[in-house]
């Protein structure tokens, strides 16, 4: 289902007004954590008026540590369902299992599964049952081949609006937090009809590289970008080194702006 075979024509999600796959390039930008409503609010303020059309915002996260930050679970859907009001931006969040899956699926325009739970084929086929496009991160160590089956899952079980995002994968080099696989783009574009967004973010996990990335992946022929954006990323309960200020924000959407128009 997920194959170019299958269907030639690429696949477009859309969410009310936003069309993900076609012409328009999406950017899903915010916090990697929902902190507090003040710095969902400041975040999605900011990035809703550098040109971004998605908030991203984790409300149940998988963090490596059990003592690190865990999310401020339904009170932050609360805000992101806010912050929605607030911007008309729509949110994408993280839903980790299928216990809270309905109440993530209630405040939610795209439930995103994460890296870790790419290949959680349980979770898959609840996701499948929901009435939401599904944003699949690619699992860190997936063949391309493991991905495209992920979303089968999703498929195969009835919900056929499935975003795919590459967000770096694991090799020896460990300068960068994962290698991002810029050659996934293409590839996935010619096996697959499925709309491909990148996350720049977590794939090099240092602010400094994350806007030639998002360029790069722009140009390869990326369908959107995940970027992370604190107010104040030296204070962010999570992902601060690699969250980008409300300046370079600004800076990458501008660059961002004439690539598109060059493309
Ligand atoms: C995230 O986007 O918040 C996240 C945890 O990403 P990943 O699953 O790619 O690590
Ligand atoms: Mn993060």
């Amino acid at each position: 289902l997920a194959s170019r075979a299958f269907k030639e024509q690429d696949t477009i999600i859309q969410i009310d007004d936003i069309t993900i796959g076609g012409e328009q390039i999406h950017i899903m930008a915010g916090p990697c954590a929902v902190e507090s409503r003040e710095q969902l609010f400041e975040a999605a303020d900011i990035v809703k008026a550098a040109g971004a059309t998605l908030l991203r915002g984790g409300a149940f996260k998988p963090r490596t540590s059990p003592y690190a930050f865990q999310g401020l679970e339904e009170q932050g859907l609360k805000y992101l369902a806010e912050a929605r009001e607030r911007t008309g931006l729509k949110i994408v969040t993280e839903v980790m299992d299928a216990n809270t899956l309905p109440m993530v699926a209630e405040y939610a325009d795209i439930l995103q599964i994460g890296t870790r739970n790419m290949q959680n084929f349980f979770l898959l086929r609840e996701v499948a049952k929901m009435d939401k496009p599904v944003l699949l991160k690619r699992g860190s160590s997936a063949t391309i081949e493991e991905w495209l089956m992920a979303a089968e899952y999703i498929m195969a079980g009835g919900n056929y609006n499935v975003i795919l995002c590459e967000r770096g994968i694991r090799t020896y080099e460990n300068y960068t937090r994962n290698t991002l696989d810029l050659s996934a783009i293409p590839v996935v574009k010619h096996l697959s009809h499925l709309p491909v967004i990148v996350d720049p973010s977590h794939a090099l996990g240092k602010w400094k590289f994350v806007p030639p990335m998002a360029a790069a992946a722009v140009t390869a022929g990326a369908d959107g970008l995940l970027i992370e954006v604190h107010p104040n990323p030296s204070e962010a309960l999570c992902d601060g080194p690699q969250s980008l200020t409300p300046e370079n924000f600004q800076a990458l959407m501008k660059d961002l702006g004439k690539i598109a128009d060059a493309v």
